[in-house]
């Protein structure tokens, strides 16, 4: 690939930019594979925000941020060289006329905006001509409902055809959840046991220590089933749960998350959130101590309305009615301001059915547990005890998978820069997404729910335990 190319950031004086986007780059020039090296060459990078700002601040955070990824000295000194910065509002047609006049061959639109900028956006690109090639990255949330997903699709559609469209889950470009594919799929040891006959439950945790961080603006009106659950979480889910893809890549991948998503819903069985008989719960961290600080309560953090009764932790149940996964639950939650977090999946098998007369103790319910960021893989097995072989003790294996230079949001970057769609969300998803979300932020609304509280570093509600 040769050809010329400007990838256009919009809202390039923001954070996604500045800590995510500009070091992702980096990464991907500094852990070239197979065809890498030629998906920077002839590559433009125009930044752009309302703010104004010299040619040569944009050049130097783009030499910081391409270092920080990793990248060589004089890869980040070319791409800067190279580079372009046009201040504009992008939700002005005229602005847009004036940056996209700066474009040197096929337009790669990045909208690092807050959402409903990037909504603003996308109308205001309508009354313009857009290349045929022209492609367009948009980051999550997308839409603000199910509706919303819709009709954001439909404009979307009138500009460019769908896989010129990348819908960012920056969680596919996760080392870890791409890493399952390979120990789903290549394991005779796991493949033929990947399902309700000899699975029990698979919880999917996102916990963190950081609270607010300053984010009001944006999390307040998000909270964390829309900023975690309803979009990280259900990939990873599609891909624990998926059927086996003919192939990875963007029809048989993206058909295989659609499928799977698809038989998804509210889980509608036995209770199986602790303190709840329904298939949600969600609380909201109190005044605490979290990783050597001291956090204030988020009620009483700047920016945030308390009236509003933002959750700051959020679990849901599922279901999968397929036949591979009825009646397995799959719990999914994600939590700030939580002292020793968890993030990973944990599947939890069933115990056997029988052991021999003889072999003393209870079979534990064996254990796999894929750890996300850092990628940790852990087994829980049962064995005969040390001092007493007859009797069934628990052994713990686990490994843990050294991390590799390409960042998620380098991986991102590398299939819409190559124009691969596999790690992009299809539209239909995103939709799908937020109809299997839409009865728990209902029922919240309607205060069906109540908003417990838990203090910042502690590990939750006491109840939920
Ligand atoms: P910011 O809040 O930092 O906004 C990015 C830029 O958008 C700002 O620098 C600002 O530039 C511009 N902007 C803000 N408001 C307006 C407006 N009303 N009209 C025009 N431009 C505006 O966002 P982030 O960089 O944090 O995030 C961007 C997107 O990426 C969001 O959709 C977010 O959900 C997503 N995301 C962010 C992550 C993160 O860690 N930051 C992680 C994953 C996804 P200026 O004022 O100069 O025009």
């Amino acid at each position: 690939m040769n050809q010329q190319r400007t990838l256009v950031l919009f809202g390039a004086s923001g954070d996604l930019t500045r800590r995510l986007l500009l070091p992702g780059l980096g990464s991907l020039l500094a852990s070239p594979q197979e065809g890498d090296p030629a998906l920077a060459e002839g590559l433009r990078l125009l930044g752009s925000a309302r703010s104004e700002r010299e040619l040569d601040e944009w050049r130097s955070d783009i030499r910081e941020g391409l270092s920080e990824g990793g990248a060589l000295r004089e890869q980040a000194e070319a791409v800067a060289a190279d580079a372009a910065w046009v201040s504009g509002d992008p939700t002005e047609p005229e602005d847009l006329r004036r940056i996209l006049a700066e474009v040197h061959g096929t337009p790669i639109l990045y909208f690092a905006l807050p959402p409903g900028v990037t909504e603003a956006a996308i109308d205001a690109l309508r009354g313009l001509e857009l290349p045929d090639d022209a492609m367009l990255a948009l980051e999550k949330p997308f839409g603000a409902d199910g509706d919303g997903a819709a009709a954001l699709n439909r404009k979307l559609a009138r500009l460019v055809p769908e896989r010129q469209i990348h819908r960012v889950d920056h969680f596919l470009g996760q080392q870890s959840v791409q890493g399952l594919l390979g120990l789903r799929f290549g394991n005779r040891l796991l493949e033929p046991v990947w399902n309700r006959e000899n699975i029990e439950r698979v919880e999917i945790v996102f916990d963190e220590e950081l609270g607010l961080e300053g984010r009001a603006a944006y999390y307040d009106g998000a909270g964390a089933l829309v900023d975690m659950l309803q979009s990280h979480l259900l990939q990873v889910l599609a891909v624990v749960a998926m059927e086996p893809p003919a192939a990875i890549d963007e029809e048989s991948f993206r058909g295989a998350i659609a499928q799977v998503l698809g038989a998804t819903s509210l889980w509608s069985g036995a209770p199986v959130l602790a303190g709840t008989e329904g298939p949600s719960r969600r609380a909201r961290y109190t005044e605490g101590r979290v990783g050597g600080r001291d956090l204030p309560a988020y009620a009483d953090e700047e920016g945030v309305d308390p009236e509003r009764g933002t959750e700051t932790l959020a679990e849901i149940a599922v279901g999968i009615e397929n036949r591979r996964w009825a009646g397995v639950p799959f719990v999914l939650r994600s939590g700030k301001a939580i002292g020793d977090p968890r993030t990973g999946i944990e599947v939890t098998f069933r115990p056997v059915d029988v052991v021999p007369k003889g072999l003393a103790g209870e079979p534990r319910p064996g254990r796999l547990t894929i750890g996300i960021a850092p990628e940790t893989i852990s087994l829980d097995l049962v064995r005969g005890g040390q001092e007493e072989p007859f009797r069934l003790e628990q052994e713990q294996l686990e490994a843990e998978v050294p991390e590799r230079t390409l960042t998620e949001y380098g991986e991102v970057l590398r299939g819409i820069l190559s124009g691969d769609a596999t790690l992009s969300v299809r539209g239909d998803v995103v939709e799908r997404c937020w109809r299997i979300v839409e009865p728990v932020l209902a029922s919240w609304r309607s205060g069906e729910v109540p908003l417990d509280e838990y203090p910042a570093g502690s590990s939750g509600p006491q109840s939920w335990r």
